[in-house]
């Protein structure tokens, strides 16, 4: 693979930034029409109402009324260099895929964003220390202050574009999926609010969802559907007008977490160290599906330093995440040995870069650095 070419070589992505630039420092959107069509107006009001808490560290206490707010957009201006969107089902996704890398990145100085299609108001409780009646009877504003916890611990701003958890149909026949939920709304209604967050904070990078959802959940399917949506269409201003102005993502990537090769990495270092493997039945598993490769990893990001701040993320979504549980299964001083990294698929990208990666801004850093030396985006 080239490296990337500057001067006359620019990236196309950036082009339109330095072409935009003014436009993008004032940029407002006006169009209510599209939020008609957007996920429930109620319960995007509450959204609006929890602007600032919702902001993330360092809130500057944006105005998250309006219709921006509405469309999932509000208050997400630029606040560093470098923007990593992670694009999310469910409060708790953000803490189990790729979150010691949003919180390495954090900490580095890049703007990092997790937005959270929908509110997990169908989620069970899979801790059974939660398992009571005033928490099951609140779970939706329960999972809310969960996701808060998890945001400040990872140090990333995080918004909920308002949609109603699909759930996972269980039974033979599946039941159909509820009215109104996110996995049944037509593509361009659940792209919109993704749209707009996107033209309004204006990543480099973006983290979502392979074809499969990463797992075959209605709305990681639909997540995936919206991420590929809107990496296509947010930097074409001939698509979702009114919705802010374009915007062209560099790069698209795909979590890679549960993959076999960590996997027998983590199982072989616990046997070596004589600890007991909660991994053995799925790797025999996967032996057996030989024809079933897994998603290719171009890029592995080391992070293992951040693994303890990754823990604790998970341990803040209590309802969904038991600390006796399997998520802990194996030490993290053997996952630090053993496999240090957070691993990507890199699926998209409109730079060029060397493969195998170990930075999600490969190919993009050295461009946004010598554009902020002429402009103050
Ligand atoms: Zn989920």
């Amino acid at each position: 693979m080239q490296t990337p070419e500057h001067g006359e070589g620019v990236v196309p992505g950036l082009a339109i930034t330095r072409a935009r630039k003014e436009s993008f420092l004032s940029a407002v959107t006006t169009d209510p029409a599209g939020t008609a069509a957007g996920p429930d107006p109620a319960a995007l009001a509450d959204l609006a109402a929890l602007g600032e808490a919702e902001a993330g560290p360092g809130s500057d206490g944006d105005d998250a009324s309006g219709p921006e707010a509405r469309a999932g957009g509000a208050g997400l201006g630029s606040r560093a260099p470098l923007r990593l969107m992670a694009i999310h089902a469910h409060p708790d996704d953000e803490s189990s895929k790729g979150a010691a890398t949003m919180a390495r990145y954090a900490r580095e100085g890049v703007d990092v964003l997790v937005v959270t299609m929908t509110g997990g108001e169908r989620g069970d409780i899979l801790n059974r220390a939660m398992e009571r009646p005033e928490i099951r009877a609140n779970l939706a504003a329960v999972r809310r202050a969960e996701m808060a916890r998890a945001r400040e611990i990872l140090g990333v701003r995080q918004r909920f574009l308002g949609f109603t958890d699909s759930g996972l149909p269980e039974g033979d026949p599946l039941p159909p999926l509820p009215e109104g939920c996110f996995a049944v709304q037509p593509l361009e209604t659940a792209a919109w609010p993704l749209v707009h967050a996107v033209r309004q904070f204006r990543p480099q990078v973006i983290l979502g969802y392979d074809e499969n959802g990463g797992y075959p959940h209605p709305d990681h399917v639909k997540c995936h559907q919206v991420t590929i949506e809107a990496f296509e269409a947010a930097g074409d201003p001939d698509r979702y007008s009114g919705c802010g102005e374009p915007w062209q993502p560099a790069k698209l990537y795909y979590f890679a977490t549960f993959h076999r090769d960590r996997l027998m990495a983590l199982h072989e270092e616990m046997l070596r160290r004589g600890l007991e493997s909660p991994y053995g039945d799925r790797l025999d598993e996967w032996i057996d599906e030989p024809d079933k490769p897994g998603i290719e990893i171009t890029t592995r990001v080391p992070c293992g330093d951040f693994f303890g701040i990754r823990d604790q993320a998970l341990i803040a979504h209590a309802t969904q995440i038991d600390p006796e549980g399997s998520w802990f299964a194996c030490p993290r001083e053997v996952q630090r040995a053993a496999w240090p990294t957070e691993d990507f698929h890199l699926a998209r990208s409109v730079v060029n870069t060397e493969r195998p990666e170990e930075d999600l801004f490969a190919g993009v850093r050295h461009d946004v650095r010598w554009t902020s030396g002429v402009s103050r985006w």
